[in-house]
């Protein structure tokens, strides 16, 4: 089994080439090729953290294996990436392990291609405004990911530490050569936004429906369970609403379980998900003033199908470490 570690995960999967993959394998699972079960995990007794786990297997023929993270409350004060762990890949013949690559790198590259896919597909053309709410990993590989499909021409970034989002805009522009600014609230990013990336750890509403705008289109991207809402339910019934997978939309959006509930949207509405919108099996955006929200929760099949390209490059170009576990 070859060990592939987090910057040799970060050096193997290029975003461009990480959209390709992630976008063959939704639109495969939209097909119904490929297995995908939901999320299981457990709150740690103290109550810091929860151990996730999420297995997957890509179409007949192709890999299959299983994420495993920790994901901590406080990784800012303990000085650690907020998801960690690995993901383990199998081979489809054998059954015998792959590779183990690191998890954290994966999670924040391949959520932010999966964006990347909804906003090319989704949102206005012309829109090259952005605004990204949160300045943590998932923020900044979703300025990464907005540069792939859009020729970005003005970035505006806020979270809720003026220094720390300070930072954020200065590291950012310097690795990308653009312009980002930092704003000191919410209302202030979103206004005139093309489109919004919503990637907070914010377990109360942050973005609510009169910050909303004609032709908007939105990645919501945080509160990834059902008891954090990052999107306020009002907004749902605004736009039309996309997802990674119609089950994790029921079982994990927090949002979205509140506006059923509470009768904001009906409960047989069948959400499209985006690899409908990649098969052509859905017409995505219809109109220039329909405003577009794509719920992402994150796939196993996405860790998986990248996993297989780290490791398939790893193969080749002789990276990584050999672990015989024997067996
Ligand atoms: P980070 O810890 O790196 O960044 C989190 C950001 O959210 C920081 O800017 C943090 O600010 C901010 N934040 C934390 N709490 C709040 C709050 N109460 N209100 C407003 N802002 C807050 O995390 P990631 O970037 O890795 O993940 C961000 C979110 O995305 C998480 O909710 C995570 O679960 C989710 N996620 C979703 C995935 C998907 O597939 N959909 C995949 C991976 C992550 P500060 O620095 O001040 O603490």
């Amino acid at each position: 089994m070859l060990i592939i570690n987090h910057s040799q995960v970060r050096e193997l999967l290029p975003m461009r080439n990480c959209m390709e993959v992630v976008g063959e394998a939704l639109s495969n699972l939209a097909r119904g090729e490929g297995v995908q079960l939901l999320r299981s995990g457990l709150l740690r007794p103290d109550r810091r953290g929860v151990l996730a786990w999420m297995p997957g297997s890509l179409a007949a023929g192709r890999p299959f294996g299983v994420k495993i993270l920790s994901v901590v409350d406080n990784p800012g004060e303990l000085g650690v990436e907020s998801h960690q762990g690995g993901v383990m890949i199998f081979d489809p013949t054998s059954g015998s392990p792959l590779a183990l690559c690191e998890a954290g790198a994966i999670t924040a590259v391949r959520t932010a291609a999966v964006s990347a896919l909804a906003t090319d597909k989704l949102a206005r053309p012309d829109a090259v405004d952005v605004a990204i709410l949160g300045a943590g990993t998932q923020a900044g590989s979703h300025v990464e990911a907005m540069l792939a499909v859009r020729p970005v021409e003005r970035f505006r970034v806020w979270s809720r530490d003026s220094d720390k989002v300070q930072a954020f805009a200065a590291e950012q522009a310097a690795r990308h050569g653009v312009a980002i600014e930092a704003v000191a609230d919410i209302e202030s990013a979103v206004a005139g936004a093309g489109i919004v990336c919503t990637t907070t750890s914010a377990r109360e509403p942050i973005l609510f429906a009169e910050m909303l705008e004609p032709g908007m289109h939105i990645n919501a991207v945080g509160a990834s369970i059902p008891s954090w809402r990052e999107i306020d339910p009002g907004v749902l019934p605004l736009v039309s609403l996309f997802t990674d997978r119609r089950e994790s939309l029921s079982n994990e959006a927090g949002e979205y379980i509140h506006a059923v509930e509470e009768g904001l949207i009906p409960s047989g509405l069948v959400v499209p998900e985006i690899g409908e919108v990649l098969n052509g099996d859905h017409p995505g955006r219809t109109a220039e003033t329909e405003i577009t929200l794509f719920r992402s929760l994150g796939l196993a099949v996405e860790d998986i199908a990248s996993a297989q390209l780290v490791y398939q490059r790893a193969v080749e170009g002789g990276v990584g470490t050999h672990v015989d576990l024997g067996g």
